[in-house]
């Protein structure tokens, strides 16, 4: 039988979720979902200077957001907690020790003064930044330079050390990673990396493969940036003796710029706001704090199909799917090897399709939300409803929704008279004074009612409707945009409809 399919994200709680984190979570999510697996977060804190308050709270707030619930994490518990590597502190150590006593790694006792000296002196032009290897190894003051003798006494008296892997001098490590195939490395250019530090806590390399293993994990999928390591993890599985448990690897690849020029910067990210949502922090460096896609006005289930499409697709010309859509259809396979392109006005299509394929009932909500922002508060929720159903088609991001219908639930701040005005006469005038008055006494108040009297009135003014229709629309709504005309005013309902021609009558006058 085969093993359950385990996936984990295993984020460092450092700052917000960008779009490449997202879409690694996304893809864990979809592959385990669809494998009728489990998903498991995995904080990974174990580097302190770079924690940062808040962050892991973000973290489960976008995934909340982004509908993609955790099986386990520190937030839900699970059979392996805890779930937050600092947690797991004690668990580490014997497999350091055990590695060392086996040969695979060795303490180190070199200060931060050693560790300098070395690369100031071994730095050439050739090796402008040397590296603590095999070639170096012997120079340091570690349990391989100094005799066992020197070892038992240092540690004996508690002399702060490290413990670092002992890179094989010309070997090579291979593994098949599920996007790219065979993977190879030599590994004399991988340094003796750092696997326990001096205050007892492992490095990440230790700390993921121990985790990895007693998680249970069958599949790791991590960010392109994480391939130079893996010849470090499959060692370590190697000589922990787990090499049949090793979970299968998958490096997805980087997110780029639109114009495929290098990777998406933060900068880049600060700028389109590609974080999910608002950091509750602000940049220390910059002291801004930044937007996300949610304050831009994304629906969540745009932005989980924009990122599903940020390097993968399913073969065909589809690129609207839902949730549902991509657990059925997602294949490691088919997610493509080079950077994916990043194209923030194609995201926006994304959320356009998605604004109107999203039935109305669930918008409301999120729209009443952002017209309360605004201070418009809203009690009719019928009226809501008709307004989105009319408007939704013109809308790009949920803000949009604001612009494009406030003037249904207040007056139009401004007018633009200069439009109307060069072509505005006395005949004119007279047309909308009458208009009022069959409109007052109307007693029908659907979209094809007020059309067929207005155009009715028009021909008996010997006006063409196309001249006056501009004209009303700037009366109800303030400027040349919005819906159907008659369907605005059916919707503002006589009074407002009235009012706001009549203003627009005194306005004319005193202008
Ligand atoms: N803690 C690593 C990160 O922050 C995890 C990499 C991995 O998934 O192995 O991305």
């Amino acid at each position: 039988m085969s093993k359950k399919v385990r996936v984990r994200f295993a984020p460092s709680p450092t700052g917000g979720l960008h779009l490449g984190g997202v879409r690694t979570v996304l893809f864990n999510y979809l592959f385990a979902k669809q494998n009728g697996g489990d998903f498991i977060v995995r904080i990974e804190d174990t580097d302190q200077t770079r924690f940062v308050d808040g962050a892991e709270d973000y973290i489960f707030k976008t995934l909340e957001w982004c509908g993609m619930v955790p099986d386990e994490s520190p937030l839900h518990g699970g059979p392996f907690a805890p779930y937050r590597q600092s947690e797991r502190k004690a668990n580490y150590r014997k497999f350091a020790d055990q590695l060392v006593a086996d040969g695979f790694a060795y303490y180190a006792f070199d200060t931060t003064a050693d560790l300098e000296a070395m690369r100031t002196e071994y730095k050439t032009p050739e090796n402008p930044s040397p590296q603590y290897n095999h070639s170096l190894r012997e120079k340091m003051r570690n349990s391989i330079s100094l005799s066992a003798q020197e070892v038992t006494n240092l540690l004996a008296a508690g002399t702060p050390h490290v413990v670092r892997i002992k890179m094989p001098l010309n070997d090579t490590v291979s593994f098949n990673d599920m996007i790219r195939g065979e993977v190879s490395f030599n590994t004399a250019q991988v340094d003796d990396k750092v696997l326990l530090k001096a205050d007892g806590m492992p490095t990440y390399h230790l700390a993921v493969v121990v985790d990895d293993y007693q998680m249970q994990i069958t599949h790791a999928f991590r960010g392109e940036e994480w391939l130079p390591s893996a010849p470090v993890h499959l060692l370590l599985w190697k000589y922990l003796g787990w090499e049949a448990e090793m979970p299968q690897w998958a490096h997805l690849p980087l997110i780029l710029k639109p114009d495929g020029n290098g990777k998406l910067s933060k900068r880049d990210g600060d700028r389109l706001g590609f974080p999910v949502f608002a950091m509750d922090w602000t940049d220390s460096k910059t002291n801004e704090t930044t937007v996300g896609f949610k304050e831009h006005g994304f629906l969540p289930a745009a932005f989980v199909n924009l990122l599903a499409m940020l390097g993968w697709n399913d073969g065909s010309d589809q690129e609207i799917f839902t949730m549902q859509e991509l657990i059925a259809k997602f294949s490691m396979d088919r997610v493509h090897k080079g950077g994916a392109k990043f194209d923030y006005e194609k995201a926006k299509w994304f959320n356009h399709e998605w604004i109107k394929k999203t039935p109305v009932a669930e918008l409301v909500d999120h729209i009443k939300i952002l017209f309360a922002q605004k201070n418009i508060a809203i009690s009719n929720n019928d009226l809501l409803a008709k307004v989105i159903e009319l408007v939704k088609d013109r809308c790009t991001v949920l803000p949009d929704f604001i612009s494009q219908s406030s003037f249904f639930f207040e007056m139009p701040a401004t007018v633009d008279i200069a439009a109307v005005k060069p072509k505005w006469d006395d005949k004119k005038n007279m047309f909308f004074t009458e208009l009022i008055r069959a409109y007052e006494l109307s007693n029908q108040w659907e979209s094809h009612d007020l059309e067929r009297e207005f155009k009715e009135l028009s021909a008996a003014n010997d006006l063409k409707p196309g001249e006056l229709m501009l004209p009303l629309r700037i009366m109800l709504v303030g400027g040349k945009f919005g819906p159907g005309v008659f369907d605005i005013a059916a919707l503002i309902g006589k009074e407002d409809t009235c009012k706001r021609i009549k203003d627009f009558l005194s306005l004319m006058q005193h202008s």
